[in-house]
């Protein structure tokens, strides 16, 4: 009799754990495919539906840093979006002009609101990945036609600053995930370790799930 309870005990245990295991694993599932709480201002439905399918593609940690997504008709200056960060709400509030929805821009502008709502230190880690040409604030114009990615940058607009290097590259890798046109197209310097740390740096810091890292590694390097 003693030995049957031992095996209830470890029977029940066992149920207790698959139980459990379950519920993360349906917690996970919910989240991934529950509807965005974010409010579309000036959009038409067709134009919703092509905000959600681009914002649908990002991991739902990155995707969920957004509270507002705005249709605007143009914004000044040589921008296509803008990401403004939202105090009040840890959420971010995303610009775009109309001519430029249904491109890679939405990624782009997400992966601002993400930084936007981690700590300082995942810039100190990003900049410790390994040696870069220095930022060039507004001198990365005259970058344009230089071939990219090179030394670990993505694009020449990625050269202006820390916040557009790292947005440049998220927009290249959901561009590359999903069949867009992207600098990754390019082969990238498969000798240079800066590669696979940066997509490393992007899946530690929740801007792809285990499953996009696990592609682009196997697409890229
Ligand atoms: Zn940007």
């Amino acid at each position: 009799m003693q030995s049957h309870r031992w095996i209830d005990f470890a029977l029940g245990l066992a149920a207790f754990v698959v139980l459990v295991a379950a519920f993360f694993a349906c917690d996970d599932y919910v989240r991934a495919h529950t509807p965005l709480p974010i409010r579309l201002y000036n959009a038409t439905s067709a134009e919703s539906e092509i905000i959600k399918s681009h914002i649908d593609k990002i991991y739902y940690i990155a995707r969920s840093r957004i509270s507002i997504l705005a249709i605007v008709e143009s914004i000044d200056g040589i921008s296509s979006g803008q990401c403004y960060g939202n105090t009040d709400s840890n959420s971010s509030v995303i610009i775009i002009e109309r001519r430029y929805l249904g491109t890679s821009v939405i990624w782009h502008e997400v992966m601002h609101a993400h930084i936007n709502n981690l700590p300082e230190r995942v810039l100190t880690e990003w900049s410790e990945l390994g040696n870069r040409p220095p930022y060039l604030d507004d001198g990365w114009r005259a970058e344009l036609s230089n071939p990219y990615p090179n030394q670990g940058l993505v694009s020449a607009y990625g050269r202006k600053n820390i916040h557009e290097d790292i947005a440049s590259w998220g927009e290249a890798i959901y561009a590359k995930l999903n069949n867009f046109r992207s600098p990754l197209d390019r082969p990238l310097d498969e000798s240079n370790p800066i590669y696979g740390k940066i997509l490393a740096w992007f899946f530690k810091w929740q801007f792809i799930s285990r499953a996009q890292y696990d592609e682009l590694r196997s697409k890229l390097l």
